[in-house]
């Protein structure tokens, strides 16, 4: 199998697999006991804080709140924000590229009475700063801007917009979960308050993430029961995915030039490729302030079904883009906002490069796809 879907998820670092491994047999402990496997779990838990607090920049471990994944850090930042500071304002802004993990809590709060704007993007899939100062209204409480898109790979101005947030005294969250490992995350860069990671998507176990949560900002507890994270976040702490969380952070952390300029030679060799082989395909997003590893194609007459099948039957692994739009005959909310007709985005293939790849994979690649355009564009006989 060649896999080129690594926004999708990656597997496991083998490095991050082996510090996991003993808390998954014989350091089993609940991180609340008195006694000593409970203190070890403790220790291991409180270790795996600070590298992810360290890896993001955070001013103290106390900053980072550990979550089910990248989705409950979504909802968390957004419901919890909102919910607890709601006597200052009900207006939140938000971009309209968003992952759902953002814009379902949104809807969710538009029910309850919240005011919810939908930044539009340009054709790149941008915010653009001063769209965010013209949406800003007294009642404006949170600003939510994604570090990278998930779909097409643009990166979000996101430092701009962290100013502006901070000038109006206005919380900042945004979503790391597809830049982290990829591109430098420092929260004091961006001046947010939240910030949302996820552990899957930097070759770390699945099922778990985290929230940065700025010291004095607070945030209303989604699930209650023993009070873990500091009340944040109730439930026995899933250890060794913690650990491994951790780990993965501080690799992330570490080694994101060499990752980013690895998969920045990958996904330009690809393009170039494509722009062979397939002349009239169209690269979507910014051509320059993209993820690298991100190359996402509109293929005009391939249905994203077709050459996804035909891919698979390759032994290659590819998406459309997020998870929810395919397989589904809705053309993603994304491509919609960046003005794409809809007959075009159902033809959107999203390859995402990673640690795995090789230049090699990229000439397989293209000339699968090229396989594939001959066989499904042929004019019939
Ligand atoms: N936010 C973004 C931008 C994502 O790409 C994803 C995953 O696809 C998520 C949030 C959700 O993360 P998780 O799968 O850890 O719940």
């Amino acid at each position: 199998m060649l896999y080129v879907d690594y926004a999708a998820t990656t597997p496991l670092d083998p490095r991050v697999g082996e510090v996991m491994k003993p808390y998954e047999e014989a350091q089993f402990g609940n991180p609340s006991s008195p006694h000593r496997l409970g203190r070890e779990a403790k220790s291991a838990v409180e270790r795996a804080r600070s590298q992810v607090a360290t890896s993001i920049g955070a001013s103290s471990p106390e900053e980072i709140v550990f979550t089910s994944g990248g989705t409950e850090a979504d909802n968390l930042a957004i419901l919890g924000y909102a919910l607890e500071n709601q006597e200052k304002g009900k207006h939140i802004l938000v971009s309209s590229v968003e992952h759902h993990a953002i814009l379902h809590p949104c809807e969710f709060l538009q029910k309850q009475g919240f005011k919810v704007t939908y930044l539009p993007v340009n054709s790149y899939g941008q915010v653009e700063p001063d769209e965010v100062k013209k949406s800003l209204t007294p009642e404006t409480i949170l600003i939510s801007v994604m570090t990278a898109n998930n779909e097409v790979g643009t990166l979000e101005p996101v430092m701009e917009i962290g100013r502006l947030a901070e000038e109006y005294g206005i919380c900042f969250h945004t979503d790391a979960v597809q830049a982290f490992g990829q591109v430098r995350v420092r929260v004091k860069d961006f001046s947010c308050s939240l910030l949302t990671l996820s552990s899957h998507k930097i070759y770390g176990p699945k099922g778990v993430g985290a929230l940065y949560v700025r010291k004095g900002t607070y945030l209303r507890s989604l699930l209650m029961g023993g009070g873990q994270e500091r009340n944040l976040r109730s439930g026995t702490e899933n250890v060794a995915g913690i650990v491994g969380f951790g780990m993965a952070s501080q690799l992330a952390f570490q080694e994101y030039l060499p990752r980013s300029e690895h998969l920045k030679r990958l996904r330009d060799a690809f393009i170039a490729r494509i722009r062979e082989v397939f002349p009239e395909a169209i690269l979507t997003g910014h051509p320059e302030h993209r993820l690298p590893g991100n190359a996402h194609f509109l293929f005009p007459d391939i249905p994203s079904e077709s050459m996804i099948a035909g891919l698979d039957l390759e032994g290659i692994a590819v998406s459309a883009g997020s998870a929810c739009a395919s397989g589904s005959l809705e053309p993603s909310h994304v491509l919609k906002a960046m003005g794409i007709p809809a007959k075009l985005a159902r033809c959107a293939v999203r390859f995402t490069f990673g640690m795995g790849n090789t230049l090699q994979d990229v000439d397989t690649l293209a000339s699968a796809v090229d396989r594939i355009k001959s066989r499904l564009l042929a004019p019939s006989a």
